[in-house]
């Protein structure tokens, strides 16, 4: 690896006892793999114990789901990858559940914003903490970045989860709305030099002012719809102090953030740093200490003020025209949800959030919401991918177990050889009883169904 910036060095010799040595010996090591699991599909992902299948090394303190693997496997050819059952996300990251856990009631409904979410590390992991009775807005400013934390988000199977293609900006609309925001804002990126060698490159002063000046916007635009005694969640992967400690520094004046207290245990050796004007504590990783890459986060709490709850538009009860009988053939706990159907799609709701789904989608460009069931015609459905990746599917489907070298052809949407079935029809296709995909089984031939865009490449 190149040299590392002597600016940066020069800022981090100020840091209470940074030991530069073990941070630049650190910078010439790998950068460790690590994945989180689905809560909701782990069944299928050998245990630790067993240390085989993805080859997992040890437990992430700070995330119950997450695991450092011994090596970096090809995740393309893994088709549990693209059933969802797994995210690969960087260690550090994952604290986020960490704080979360401390500064939030995660049993209570809550509304959350994911404002620069894409391709959707903190999404995935913060649909997994939340309850049903909770909401997910997940938002990415740039459009083909929007479209890539769609396709994870419908990976991850999640039903309270809305995709946003927003700025951060258009969120005024929304006052005094979440109860919780994720900022992870995009930064210079000095922390993860090890991993993304060539940011080296594109790294100067210059570049952390410009990204300082980007945070503090985004903050302003956004802390409006932040309800009082909300809680947001800020982070970076920089270790600049204009990106970090001093953005908390801003937020306790500019927008009269009160600072949350976290108590990490001293073994994981995060770093808690206090910031000059106002000690707000913040927590620093350093790849030297801890297995993971550069990472920042604070937490901060929106002072009480005059609060005026929004009114929600009540939604209007719809008389849908959907045939539900042949809903029922596909799903299960059909009673939950409400069903809309969107230009030629029938979207499932869960009822609980139809009204703050709705009310959404009046404000913000709203690019998944719920879950997209499939096509009505009127003897059956065309089922989608999405439906297929849900939670919703009834058990009465009809499915085929793949092995492994089918589970790729169907993946690459190649001839499966040797395919076997009894039946015809709309099957799932299935690699260790997890769900890949949809395809229609015909007398001859089977038709696959798995999405162009997703399709392996390699
Ligand atoms: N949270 C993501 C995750 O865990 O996978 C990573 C987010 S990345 C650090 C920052 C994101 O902010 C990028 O997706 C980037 O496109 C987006 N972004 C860039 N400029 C932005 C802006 N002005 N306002 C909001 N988001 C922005």
């Amino acid at each position: 690896m190149n040299q590392l910036p002597e600016n940066l060095l020069a800022e981090l010799r100020l840091q209470q006892g940074f030991d530069e040595i073990a941070f630049l010996l650190a910078h010439q090591q790998l950068p460790n793999t690590s994945i989180r699991l689905n809560p909701k599909k782990k069944t299928a992902i050998a245990p630790l114990s067993e240390g085989e299948g993805l080859g997992m090394r040890s437990k992430i303190a700070w995330c119950e789901n997450g695991f450092y693997l011994k090596a970096r496997p090809s995740f393309t050819y893994d088709p549990l990858f693209h059933a969802g059952c797994y995210y690969v996300q960087e260690a550090s990251s994952m604290f986020l559940e960490f704080v979360l856990k401390q500064s939030v009631d995660l049993s209570q409904s809550l509304k959350v914003l994911d404002l620069c979410a894409a391709p959707g590390g903190k999404s995935t992991l913060v649909a997994s903490l939340l309850n049903e009775n909770s909401l997910l807005v997940s938002n990415e400013v740039i459009k083909n970045r929007a479209t890539i934390l769609k396709e994870n988000l419908v990976k991850w199977g999640s039903e309270n989860v809305l995709v946003t293609n927003n700025d951060p900006k258009h969120f005024e609309r929304l006052e005094n709305y979440f109860d919780v925001l994720v900022i992870d804002a995009p930064c210079s990126g000095s922390g993860l030099f090890r991993k993304e060698p060539n940011y080296l490159n594109e790294w100067n002063e210059n570049l952390v002012s410009l990204c300082n000046q980007r945070q503090q916007r985004i903050l302003a635009d956004v802390w409006k719809c932040l309800k009082p005694n909300g809680v947001l969640i800020y982070s970076t992967c920089s270790f600049s102090e204009s990106e970090n400690e001093e953005i908390a520094d801003w937020m306790v004046d500019e927008l009269q953030a009160e600072n949350i207290s976290i108590n990490a245990p001293t073994e994981w050796n995060i770093v808690t740093t206090k910031s000059k004007k106002h000690k707000a504590q913040g927590f620093r990783f350093y790849p030297h200490l801890v297995q993971g890459e550069g990472f920042f986060c604070c937490a901060m709490r929106k002072q009480n003020a005059d609060f005026e709850k929004p009114r929600l538009k009540k939604s209007k009860q719809k008389t849908s025209t959907i045939n539900k009988s042949i809903l029922s053939n596909w799903l299960t706990a059909i009673d939950a949800y409400e069903f809309q159907q969107k230009n030629e799609f029938v979207i499932a709701q869960p009822k609980s959030l139809i009204g703050e789904m709705e009310f959404i989608s009046g404000k913000l460009n709203v690019i998944k919401s719920g879950i997209n069931i499939g096509q009505l015609t009127h003897k059956d459905l065309i089922p989608d991918h999405e439906l297929a990746m849900s939670n919703l599917l009834s058990d009465k489907i009809q499915k085929v177990e793949l092995n492994f070298e089918q589970a790729i052809q169907y993946l690459k949407k190649e001839e499966i050889k040797n395919f076997e079935s009894n039946f015809v029809g709309w099957t799932l296709m299935q690699y260790q009883h997890q769900n890949l995909g949809w395809a229609k089984v015909l007398s001859n031939r089977i038709n696959n169904y798995y999405p162009m865009n997703g399709r392996i490449l390699k």
